[in-house]
């Protein structure tokens, strides 16, 4: 159905035939190499962070849809053989899902796997981080969106911000590096803190990314930012932090798997990254398909297009089935998205899609 060629070109791409593979990874209609899979293993979450999930949670997807690991780990392997080699562990909240340690194991052994990573909340980090770290996870993005204990609160609604700390701390011993902060950023919940939170990196270990709220309907209530009134612009966000503490040099060379842009203060170790999903999209050079807890294949985030990978591997579907239903998913990557616009048609909540 495809061929394996060293080749670069595209066209737009009608169907699987034409997909284009290089040596190493397929690429998609727009040019794009497409090497990065995120795999939300649980839609279940310890918090309700107020740009995320309403207070009483999201109705949750019944336990036999969702993803046995043995499913997940078979995924994986064929994903990594396609050239996806890059993989993230998300949520809903990965670390409460039973087992994620055996997992992570399992996934580690997989031949020919770059990278791979998890994005957790932190709370739990502390319990499971040395643990972790011995079943080959060598790196972890941790979400903290404010450094005062009373407002951790506010936008978790429940969860210590001591626990988010101290799993950093667990992480670090536990010879995980680098440790990235994921702070979202919503105007009148914590915009005053980025400063704070840049001056950070002055220190040793510290690495943060600002991320403009993304406004997705399934957070809902009176914290919803859906509006688009929350969102603050990583040129603000940058502005605010210059002015306080001087300017910020690109950092060349460091791009990691993703959408980021980074930075340094003068003298600072760590690194300070902008993510930009609302004012200045990055869909050009999107290189990822998601996968979500119960088996759906994601090819954009702010698309309600899915491909049910479930039914292909619980209907009997052998490799070759489940390779060709990643490269519908690849030649269904949109070339891009309108949020800026105030368009987007959502309607999975980010716990299932995994951010
Ligand atoms: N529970 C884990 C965590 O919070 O890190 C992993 C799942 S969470 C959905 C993944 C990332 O999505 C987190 O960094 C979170 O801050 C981010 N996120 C959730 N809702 C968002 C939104 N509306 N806009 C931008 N980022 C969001
Ligand atoms: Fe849970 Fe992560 Fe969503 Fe917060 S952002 S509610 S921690 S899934």
């Amino acid at each position: 159905m495809y061929t394996k060629a060293p080749c670069w070109q595209t066209s737009n791409l009608p169907d699987a035939d034409m997909i284009v593979w290089s040596v190493f990874m397929p690429y998609d209609a727009y040019e794009r190499p497409i090497q990065y899979l995120r795999i939300s293993v649980t839609d279940r979450c310890n918090l309700r962070c107020v740009y995320c999930m309403p207070e009483e949670g999201i109705p949750l997807i019944p336990h036999q849809d969702i993803l046995r690991y043995e499913e997940i780990v078979r995924i994986v392997r064929v994903a990594v053989g396609m050239g996806l080699d890059r993989i993230r562990l998300t949520g809903g909240e990965p670390l409460v899902r039973k087992g994620v340690v055996d997992l992570v194991g399992e996934l580690a052994r997989i031949p020919n796997l770059k990278d791979l990573s998890m994005t957790t909340n932190g709370i739990l980090l502390g319990r499971y981080a040395e643990r972790l770290a011995q079943a080959g996870l060598r790196r972890v993005n941790v979400s903290l969106d404010t450094l005062q204990e009373d407002r951790f609160r506010r936008i978790t609604r429940r969860g210590r911000l001591e626990d988010v700390l101290e799993g950093r701390r667990a992480a670090l011993a536990a010879g995980m590096r680098p440790v990235k902060i994921n702070t979202v950023v919503v105007r009148g919940l914590n915009d005053d803190e980025v400063v704070d939170i840049a001056r950070l990196t002055l220190e040793p270990d510290w690495h943060v990314r600002f991320i403009e709220v993304m406004p997705l309907g399934a957070a809902g209530g009176e914290e919803s930012h859906w509006s688009g009134n929350g969102v603050v612009s990583a040129a603000e966000v940058r502005t605010h932090i210059e002015t306080a503490l001087g300017p910020l040099e690109p950092v060349r060379g460091e791009t990691g798997s993703g959408p980021a842009r980074y930075y340094r203060l003068p003298g600072a170790a760590g690194t300070v990254g902008f993510i930009s999903p609302v004012t200045e999209h990055f869909c050009h050079s999107c290189n990822r398909l998601r996968l979500t807890a119960d088996g759906r294949l994601l090819p954009c985030l702010l698309s309600n297009f899915a491909i049910d990978l479930r039914s292909v591997l619980r209907g009997g579907g052998d490799d070759e089935q489940l390779r060709e239903t990643f490269l519908q998913a690849i030649i269904a990557k949109p070339r891009g998205h309108h949020l800026a616009d105030g368009v987007a048609s959502v309607y999975l909540p980010m716990s299932q899609i995994g951010g």
